[in-house]
């Protein structure tokens, strides 16, 4: 980054420098999915596009913008803020949980993509959710496999994520509900 820094002229790195602090002044948390957003709700949240009674939850704004350059999904999201992970003290409170089941509670949601990622602890994180969401949710569903272990869904090519997001199937959230909470 200094060398590509280095290259540009001073004119480039004070446009660069307004840019940044735009970006901190600027970009929030959309008041209901966590998504990044400019106003108090973000682009998919305030579209009436969309359709609100589908509804997928993921861990981070990336894996969002990854499911959008997909293409195919036209509900909207919930943004987890990361994944359960016991190792580093991460539990629910640590994440958007609470507001994803009082969105749950609502009423209003019909389906429930979990799209956490396919490692160990987005595998687990997905169980709690699925546990979380069955009294809640008529229909939940999760990415299909043939999503390689252990891989992010940011890096993932479009058409990998599109067949995953296409060929989603029911979540067993049975097993679950031994999680600790
Ligand atoms: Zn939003």
């Amino acid at each position: 980054m200094v060398q590509f820094l280095l290259k540009k002229g001073a004119g480039e790195i004070s446009n660069l420098t307004v840019a940044l602090e735009q970006l901190r002044d600027r970009v929030r948390s959309c008041r209901r999915c966590f998504n990044l957003a400019e106003d108090e709700l973000c682009w998919v949240c305030s579209s009436a596009k969309r359709n609100h009674q589908l509804l997928c939850v993921l861990e981070e704004p990336s894996d969002l913008l990854a499911i959008e350059r997909a293409g195919l999904f036209t509900g909207v999201y919930h943004v987890l803020g990361g994944r359960l992970s016991p190792i580093d003290g991460i539990g629910p409170s640590d994440l958007h949980i609470a507001a994803l089941e009082s969105r749950l509670r609502s009423g209003t949601i019909q389906e429930l993509i979990i799209a956490t990622n396919p490692t160990v602890e987005g595998e687990v994180t997905g169980q709690y959710l699925a546990a979380l969401a069955t009294p809640l949710v008529d229909r939940i569903t999760r990415l299909a496999y043939g999503l390689p272990m252990g891989g992010e869904l940011e890096y993932l090519d479009e058409s990998t994520l599109y067949q995953a997001l296409a060929g989603r199937r029911d979540f067993n959230g049975s097993a679950a509900s031994q999680l600790p909470r």
